[in-house]
């Protein structure tokens, strides 16, 4: 019952994790509503620290930052909601790590890997929502808001390219989307793609 969502900044994928947690929970469903980086306390303290340093700092650093904040993130919240029988929907999960840090940063996807699976504990979405978006597209949207990200039009298009590799190697798990589909239709996708997974 385990659910995430991944995609650039401006594809609308927090939107559309939001709506499918009110829809859920609109069914009498019990439903976690979280996201990463931030879903924690330390997560919350990372994000303002990566916020700070932005691309200054090393890969590295920054992928186990990301990882601190994974670990806190499934120990405190996400194990234990699991636990509890609640669905659980997640802005990012560790997909996000081998987009940006992996493909886009250049790290060893199989190091990445074998950290993750040590934080994981078995803990992964059974279900994955890419929402794709042209790296052109998903800046221009986000004019004017504040981000993470002052990377390069070449870094988006690595992490992109990143995001489908990562689906097309696993097409039980991702159901890819168009972003640019409008918000309400999306949304219906999503919940039908749900609903047929999880009947009742
Ligand atoms: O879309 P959201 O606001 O969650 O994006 C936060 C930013 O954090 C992303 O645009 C991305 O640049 C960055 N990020 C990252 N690596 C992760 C998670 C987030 O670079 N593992």
């Amino acid at each position: 019952r385990f659910i995430s969502f991944e995609g650039p900044e401006g594809s609308g994928k927090s939107t559309q994790a939001a709506r499918l947690a009110a829809r859920l929970r609109a069914r009498g469903v019990s439903t976690v509503l979280t996201h990463e980086p931030g879903g924690t306390e330390l997560g919350r303290e990372v994000r303002r620290w990566l916020l700070h340093q932005g691309a200054a700092m090393s890969p590295e650093a920054e992928f186990l930052l990301y990882s601190a904040d994974r670990a806190e993130h499934v120990r405190t919240v996400l194990e234990p909601a699991l636990a509890a029988g609640s669905f659980v929907i997640c802005d990012r999960f560790v997909d996000s790590s081998y987009a940006y840090q992996g493909y886009g940063r250049g790290l060893d996807l199989a190091w990445l890997r074998s950290v993750s699976d040590g934080i994981l504990r078995g803990v992964r979405p059974s279900l994955t929502f890419l929402l794709d978006l042209p790296p052109e597209r998903g800046l221009a949207r986000l004019a004017g808001r504040d981000r993470l990200e002052g990377e390069s039009l070449t870094f988006h298009r690595r992490v992109r390219e990143g995001y489908r590799s990562l689906a097309q190697s696993e097409p039980e798990r991702f159901v890819v989307l168009d972003a640019e589909l409008p918000e309400d239709e999306l949304e219906a996708r999503i919940a039908r793609e749900v609903i047929s997974r999880w009947p009742s």
